[in-house]
This record gives C-alpha cells, structure tokens and sequence, in this order.
C-alpha cells in the first residue's frame, strides 16, 4: 500500500492542532493526558502556535489564510521552494481549490508552475478551524520529476513500438506481395526476400539493444567491482572488426602504450561501449578509424585517475547542437545516407555503462573533419 506522506501529514497536523487547542481549553496537558502523570522535573509539553509545530517537520507545508495570503512557511518549504511560494499561492488552481474548501475535509490539487521553474507540485490541503475561521494548513510535495520519469516512459514504449512496427509493416507488405502479385515471379522472389532479411536483422538489432539497455539499467545502481585490463579488451572487440574494416576499405589504427593500468569495471560492458563506438565510427568514417588508451593521472578532464578510451573518425562529424542530445534514446541525426541507419541506442547504450561505471564520456566532432568520442574509466585503486 502507498502512503500518502503529505495528506497523512495535514491529517496528523490537523488532529494534533486541534488535540492540543483541546486540551488548552479543557485545561490538561497537550498531549500523553491519559498516560501517566509526568515524571517529577518533566514540564507538560507548552501549548504551540501551528506555524511552532510545522516549522521543524521535513515536509514541505505552509500555513495560510483563505484568501491565500502566507501566514508561515516552514523550513522544508524555504530549503524546497525558495522563491516559488508566492507564485504558487496566486496560481489559479490553488485559487479555485481554496475557494471549494468546506469543513475539515483533506482537499488535494495538482498545480502546474510555469514559473520560476517548470514545476508540478501537489498540494493537500485542510483548514483549522479551531485556530480560527480563515486558517489553512497546505502540505506540498513536488512530483515534477515523477512526472518526468512517466512521461519519459511513455516517449519510450511509444519510439520503441514505432521502430519495431516500421520493419514489420514493410515485411508484412512483402510477405502479401509474395503470397500474391509476384508468387510466380522468382526474380522479384529474390529481391523481395534480401529486403525482407535486411527488414528482420534490423528488427533484431533493435531488439537486442532495447534489451540490453533494460538489462544495464537494471544494474545501473551496482558500481562494477572486477580488475580489468583494456588491452584484451581491446584487441578481442577490433579484432572482430577487421572484416568489416577491409569490407569498406577503411583502416584501423590503434594507438596505445606497451603497457596500461587496469580500470575498475565490468569487462563486458567495456567490451560492448567500444563496440558501438566502432558501430558508428564505421558507418561515417572515410578512411581512417583510431581507437587508442592512454594512463591519465586526473587534472580538467577527468578529474581522476585512470584510463581514457578513445575513438577517432574522419568523418562529416556533427553539428555542435545535436551533441547534447546524441545519448538520448532514439536520438538520430538524419542525414539521409544508406547503410547509415541504426536504431538510436547505441550511445544511450554507451551512457548507461559508462555511467554504471562512474566513468566520463566526451563527445568532440568538428562538421567536415570528424568526431572523436572519448570514454574516461576510473583506474582500479587495489
Ligand atoms: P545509431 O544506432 O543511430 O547509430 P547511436 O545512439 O549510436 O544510434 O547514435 C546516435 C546518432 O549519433 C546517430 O544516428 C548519428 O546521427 C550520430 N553519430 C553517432 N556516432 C557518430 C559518428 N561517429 N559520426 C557522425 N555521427 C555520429
């Protein structure tokens, strides 16, 4: 069961408030009156002010009149909303929302700032009566990035499903085709089922992707703990290269030394974020691809010790303002070329890893003279 800590929050501030005005009037103690008497030396606890009891709890919460003047605003909403306060209690929502409250009843808003920051915050509010006919206790809690994290899982399974149903539409298109116009035609046969080959591989690649970045994410939280040496590494992952290499007539260079400290980290995953930095720089390189590591003892960038992974391409490169948004999922520069398609994850692939990894990536490219993607992997201390 879910708890809703800012309505049960106002429901306790409520009670309390009232309990205490209570036991102010009926002359007891505020709270514990029909426990034992208090321990020789122990004051009954001091009749207090709402805005006394609210100031010191961690939930952001506000006491305000019904016309939405701010009467208090506790430590929580001063450390959370800052300078938001005032453009929320003139925000019509809330306006409207104080404007329907009735007796003791919890009422709860949603209101969407725009101002001084894009904010979503939800608001729960109950009146005091007791204190007097004007007096309202508002508990906030902020849900913009609950509200991120939804939408951002929306725009996945909705770009996710549109990259599956894309391939599987034109293989549906095919298979009619074959079954009908051209189920004589053993020429079109041929061409249709080298299309329909290049339609399923792509389908796999994507799916082999998504289900390797749900699988990184998973573990996202899990620093890798294992010693590992690059150069292996390195030379398993461009070895599988060299076809590909010699295919497009392209030369593979690697430039490091005899000899490079482990990094701390999951050998796997290194293996796979220089795989799809290869992916990429062979589909733009012209004709020189270098990957290279080199020691760095931490100074600008990175600011630690440890290893930098590099790979370099002379490609077209990328223009400076899609570079921030390269790693995010389904992101493509479109640029038009055959054989250049791909499924948009690869680097968001890359970021997971290097950031499970509590590495670095920096992406340099200048338009015409290529793209240089450099991964930073922290050293392994012991
Ligand atoms: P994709 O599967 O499309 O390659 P990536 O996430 O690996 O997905 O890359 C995202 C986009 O970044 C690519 O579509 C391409 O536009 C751009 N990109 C990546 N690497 C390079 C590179 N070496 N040179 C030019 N553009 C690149």
């Amino acid at each position: 069961m879910q708890i809703d800590l800012p309505i049960a929050t106002v429901a306790f501030i409520g009670g309390y408030c009232v309990r205490l005005f209570r036991s102010r009037r009926q002359g007891r103690p505020a709270a514990g009156a029909d426990r034992a008497a208090p321990e020789p030396g122990l004051a009954p606890e001091p009749f207090r002010w709402p805005g006394d009891v609210i100031e010191p709890l961690p939930c952001p919460m506000l006491l305000i009149d019904r016309q939405g003047a701010l009467i208090h605003a506790n430590l929580a909403v001063r450390e959370m909303f800052g300078d938001a306060v005032p453009a929320l209690l003139r925000h019509p929502v809330l306006d409207d929302t104080l404007s329907r409250i009735e007796g003791v009843e919890i009422v709860t808003a949603t209101v969407r700032m725009d101002v001084p920051v894009a904010r979503v915050v939800r608001v729960s509010i109950r009146a005091l009566p007791n204190f007097g006919p004007d007096l309202l206790v508002l508990a906030l809690a902020d849900h913009s990035q609950q509200e991120a994290v939804e939408r951002m899982r929306a725009d996945f399974i909705a770009n996710a499903s549109h990259e599956l149903r894309t391939p599987l539409a034109s293989l549906i298109g095919f298979i009619d085709t074959l079954l009908g116009p051209a189920a004589d035609d053993w020429q079109a046969q041929r061409r249709f089922l080298a299309i329909m080959q290049a339609q399923a591989a792509r389908m796999r690649r994507l799916i082999d992707n998504l289900m390797s970045l749900s699988r990184i994410q998973l573990m996202e939280h899990e620093r890798p703990r294992a010693r590992v040496e690059l150069a292996p590494v390195i030379a398993t992952v461009t070895d599988g290269f060299e076809p590909l290499v010699a295919g497009r007539q392209v030369a593979l260079r690697l430039d490091m030394p005899a000899s490079l400290p482990p990094v701390r980290g999951d050998g796997d995953q290194i293996a796979q974020v220089l795989q799809n930095l290869l992916d990429n720089a062979l589909k733009y390189a012209s004709r020189e691809i270098v990957v290279s590591a080199r020691p760095v003892q931490g100074g600008a960038w990175p600011a630690a010790p440890g290893v930098v992974l590099s790979v370099r391409d002379d490609g077209p490169g990328i223009a400076e303002h899609h570079l921030p948004r390269l790693t995010e999922r389904f992101y493509r520069v479109e640029d038009g070329q055959a054989g250049r398609a791909g499924s948009g994850l690869g680097l968001a692939i890359v970021k997971h890893i290097v950031g499970r990894h509590a590495g670095r990536l920096l992406v340099e490219s200048i338009p015409g003279q290529g793209s240089l993607f450099s991964v930073w992997l922290p050293a392994a201390l012991s």
